[in-house]
């Protein structure tokens, strides 16, 4: 690991004028940092992916942690809230219980204990070649998406090129299914960024980066509105080990039936699939003043997974989503499948 400055902020103006660099457009892998739980950034310190010359932590800023809210008003969650206070929280259950299950959906509760829904939204890809210190590939700065002809069984199906990574935010799918945005604070003051252009294909020309944030820049809020969608959202995920293990494939997925069941409103988001959290208009087009039964899922799983371009060795994800997209979505319109 690379030696770096620490420092410990007590408010956000601090945090970002610690976080601010000399130069504008300064290799974003060796600007300042800030840090959450810790448990990704350090990782990628020891391996030297990120280089940066100074930590900020964020930690110690009271009440950046809160949750706040109901499902009249929506929620407001505050950066540091963790994946824990996330899942226990009774609101969150009753009026959001997409996002509490996709809280709970991560990894295991000392993980979940430390990690922060701030740094869940910005962790860095696993990819395995991405993660190999001595390998530089694309996004790393090389010529090269190893994983395009190489080890692609946990890679891009949807949106890849030229880089094949999949994003590995659980809580990331549900929120934008959710409709929610962040408030972020920087050098040039505040912003609020809409989920839905929050995160960057690599073919949007930002390889270096997953989502718009700018060096400098911090989340401080995550906030969810209110949405006749919200109790009806769940999340579901597939894992290889079912002890802990980020998502081969998940689908988000809400909706609003109307009392002569209906679908006024539909939203289906799959996580584990491509490199940023994917959303399906046309399937949820496709629902929108349908009743549901078997068929109509059917049918709006294919639609979902329209234009899917598996690579070598990721051709599985394809049926797999398919089958997650009718689960989630016989789940939250209490369809009963076969
Ligand atoms: C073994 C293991 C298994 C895991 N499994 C899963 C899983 O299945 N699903 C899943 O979703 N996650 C998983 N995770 C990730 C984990 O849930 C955490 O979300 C993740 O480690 C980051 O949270 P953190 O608070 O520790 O962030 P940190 O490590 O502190 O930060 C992560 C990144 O976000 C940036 N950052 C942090 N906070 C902010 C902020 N407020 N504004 C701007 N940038 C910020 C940091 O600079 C850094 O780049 C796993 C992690 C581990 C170690």
């Amino acid at each position: 690991m690379k030696a770096f400055e620490w420092s410990n902020p007590t408010n956000i103006t601090e945090a970002v004028k610690l976080l601010q660099t000399a130069a504008q457009g300064a290799d974003p892998d060796e600007a300042p940092r800030p840090m959450a739980g810790g448990q990704d950034l350090l990782t990628t310190n020891k391996h030297y992916i990120t280089r940066p010359t100074r930590i900020v932590n964020l930690k110690g800023i009271r009440g950046l942690d809160r949750i706040e809210g109901n499902a009249k008003r929506g929620l407001k969650i505050g950066a540091l809230a963790t994946l824990t206070q996330i899942e226990e929280n009774e609101e969150v259950r009753r009026s959001f219980p997409g996002l509490a299950e996709a809280a709970l959906s991560v990894a295991t509760p000392q993980i979940r204990n430390l990690g922060t829904i701030g740094g869940n939204l910005c962790q860095r890809p696993r990819c395995w070649y991405y993660r190999l210190e001595d390998v530089i590939c694309l996004k790393k700065g090389g010529s090269q998406c190893y994983a395009a002809t190489g080890e692609n069984k946990y890679n891009a199906i949807l949106g890849g090129g030229p880089s094949f990574i999949v994003h590995p935010s659980d809580l990331a799918p549900i929120l934008l299914a959710l409709n929610a945005s962040v408030a972020v604070t920087g050098p040039s003051g505040n912003r609020q960024i809409a989920l839905e252009k929050f995160f960057t294909l690599p073919s949007e020309g930002n390889l270096r980066r997953e989502n718009v944030l700018q060096n400098g820049e911090v989340i401080t809020e995550i906030q969810v509105p209110s949405s006749r969608m919200a109790a009806r959202s769940t999340y579901l995920k597939f894992k290889e080990r079912s002890s802990l293990d980020f998502a081969l494939s998940a689908v988000a997925a809400a909706v609003e039936v109307g009392t002569d069941g209906v679908v006024k409103q539909a939203r289906i988001v799959l996580g584990g699939v491509a490199p940023v959290p994917w959303r399906a208009p046309e399937a949820e087009a496709f629902l929108t003043g349908k009743k549901l039964d078997a068929n109509i899922l059917a049918e709006a799983a294919k639609l979902a997974l329209r234009g899917a371009q598996p690579l070598e060795k990721n051709a599985y994800k394809v049926p797999l989503t398919q089958t997650l997209v009718r689960r989630a979505l016989a789940k939250v319109g209490n369809v009963a499948t076969a």
